[in-house]
């Protein structure tokens, strides 16, 4: 295949720094990496972060960083050690572009949570550009379309609404997961009509899970209900939120999955999760504490878990759901140039779904 030396990209270099649709250089894939021509890349709200410096992490910068890790396209060059992989295969950029394979979190297949991570559109250049690189054993698999199914002739509307299942898909399903509800029990998202939200929505019911939502904003309850949700609660208008939650689900959620980005709404959910139950933190506002009444916790023996990405199992497992039509991504695609928009318009909290940036654009 064809592989140009230069490409069209998004790079940033500072923080808060001008985002640049520029040419620059593609990359050359490592011995153990694949290069892929990315076709659509979603934008998480993690992008944003990153562009910012909410985090006391460093972000690479040598001179730029390309953001992005929600980047799906086609196989088109590879390292002379890569197994497993062909040109003209689908894959996926996901948030952990590689890890170290040695470490014990990695041993006990924690990849996300290994030390030496590599992070795409972080500490490697990410999805928003035309080529990147990731690490064979790390990068996703996504099966091509199959006859017979919905998304058969369709690949490019179907590796549109696959991006967003690299990250925010497979991070919701693990952060299902890490909550420990039973079918038929109680999950409220917080967060719920934004694009890690409105994923988890779907994935909730897939799962057997009733869904109570807490969001706010134009459009956002009719969102959650396309989703399959059951019960909304508008941030905006209700005063007493956990009173709410508590009523309608008849003693506090089972689960609590904290999708936004919000610290003031992380720290609630302590007052509306169950006896028993378990809030599971995954947004990231910066500098943000969970607090939590020590009296309270200890007699409702609630428990707090943080959940980040997924492994390479949870990776495979997300994307089952969407190739069997139990969950579809809520996207609106806009050129990869309309990029300074979109996060103007996330950090405004006015998104709904996920944008998906199409890098031909
Ligand atoms: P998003 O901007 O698409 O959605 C956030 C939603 O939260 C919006 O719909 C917004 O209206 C809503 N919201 C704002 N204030 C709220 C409040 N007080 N109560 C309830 N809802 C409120 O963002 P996203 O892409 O879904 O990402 C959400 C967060 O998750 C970010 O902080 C991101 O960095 C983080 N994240 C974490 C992981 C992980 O592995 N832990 C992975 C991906 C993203
Ligand atoms: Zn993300």
């Amino acid at each position: 295949m064809a592989v140009p030396t230069t490409q069209k990209g998004v790079t940033f270099y500072e923080n808060n720094g001008a985002l640049k649709y520029e040419d620059i250089k593609v990359p050359t894939p490592k011995a153990d990496e694949i290069l892929i021509n990315i076709k659509y890349s979603g934008v998480c709200h993690t992008d944003l972060h990153a562009w910012k410096g909410d985090w006391p992490l460093p972000v690479k910068f040598d001179p730029y960083c390309v953001g992005g890790h929600e980047g799906a396209g086609v196989v088109v060059a590879m390292g002379e050690n890569v197994k497993g992989w062909k040109l003209g295969d689908y894959a996926g950029i996901k948030w952990l572009n590689g890890s170290c394979m040695n470490c014990e979190e990695c041993e006990l297949s924690n990849e996300s949570n290994c030390p030496e991570a590599d992070l795409s559109g972080y500490t490697h250049d990410g999805s928003f550009q035309q080529y990147a690189t990731g690490l064979a054993v790390q990068a996703a698999h996504i099966p091509k379309p199959s006859e017979g199914s919905e998304w058969y002739g369709k690949d490019d509307a179907y590796l549109a609404e696959i991006a967003p299942i690299l990250c925010a898909g497979i991070t919701v399903f693990k952060a299902l997961k890490s909550s420990e509800c039973a079918p038929g029990q109680w999950v409220a998202i917080s967060g719920a009509a934004g694009g890690l939200g409105s994923l988890a929505v779907q994935y909730a019911k897939a799962m057997g899970f009733r869904v109570i939502g807490i969001d706010g904003g134009e459009g956002k309850e009719e969102l959650f209900k396309k989703c399959g949700g059951e019960i909304f609660i508008d941030f905006t208008k209700e005063k007493d939120i956990p009173a709410a939650i508590v009523k309608a689900t008849n003693g506090g959620a089972h689960g609590v999955i904290s999708v936004s980005a919000a610290e003031s709404a992380i720290s609630q959910a302590t007052h509306y999760v169950r006896t028993n139950g378990t809030i599971v933190l995954v947004g990231l506002p910066a500098n943000a504490y969970c607090k939590s009444n020590v009296f309270d916790q200890v007699v409702k023996s609630y428990k707090i878990v943080g959940s980040y990405v997924g492994n390479r199992a949870d990776t495979r497992e997300a994307l089952d759901f969407f190739e069997r039509g139990l969950v579809r991504s809520p996207i609106k695609i806009v050129g990869l140039t309309e990029l300074p928009r979109v996060f103007e318009e996330m950090a405004a909290g006015k998104i709904l779904g996920r944008y998906v940036v199409d890098t031909s654009k």
